[in-house]
């Protein structure tokens, strides 16, 4: 994976193409997201230090098959995030805005919205945004730890503060509590420029 920041101020991310012989599936964005916190938990301050939480969130486009990953938000990230989402991502700002995550520098920055803002900030959301949502039924896998709170590595559902910001944005995710789930198919598109995960 890639990484931006210093110590405990360090976020990790990566971007990349669903091999063609895997499902769309949350499933598959959710192994993703557990090879990469296999990768990142071994390193030092993986863990934050208010909640010695590590999770990974893994976005994933349908029609490209392009998916984006990221660990909370911390240091330069977050506060990038704060200052340039208005611009830069103004579907997952304006959901931020509308529950007050917002701080004056950064804010209560999840892995969830990492990979939404990393994913929406960049030219790969070009076309793929409109009507306040992102467009063709887009994804989200959440692997890690939550830390003191909920301890345990395990599939995680988006948490309960990104949940209503997810499901505006009209992204599917697995909620094993009877919410709204994602369904499961193949999209047939062609993968001449398939990129390995690599992290
Ligand atoms: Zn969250």
């Amino acid at each position: 994976m890639n990484s931006e920041g210093q110590g405990g101020q360090t976020t990790w991310y990566q971007t990349g193409k669903l091999e063609s012989n895997k499902d769309f599936s949350v499933e598959t964005l959710q192994d993703i997201a557990k090879e990469f916190y296999e990768y990142v938990i071994d390193k030092p301050n993986a863990r934050t230090s208010s909640t010695n939480a590590c999770i990974v969130a893994v976005f994933g486009d349908r029609q490209t098959r392009k998916f984006t990953a990221s660990t909370i938000p911390r240091g330069p990230v977050n506060a990038r995030m704060g200052r340039e989402g208005r611009q830069k991502a103004p579907l997952w700002y304006h959901q931020m805005q509308a529950r007050n995550r917002l701080r004056s520098s950064g804010g209560e920055f999840h892995a969830e919205d990492g990979a939404m803002f990393r994913w929406e900030s960049s030219p790969d959301s070009h076309g793929r945004t409109g009507h306040g949502v992102y467009l063709n039924d887009p994804i989200m896998g959440v692997y890690g730890d939550p830390g003191f709170r909920n301890p345990g590595v395990k599939d995680l559902n988006p948490c309960e503060k990104c949940l209503p910001v997810v499901g505006a944005l009209d992204i599917g995710y697995h909620d094993s509590n009877g919410g709204r789930s994602s369904p499961t198919y193949s999209d047939g598109i062609d993968d001449e420029d398939m990129m390995e995960v690599d992290c």
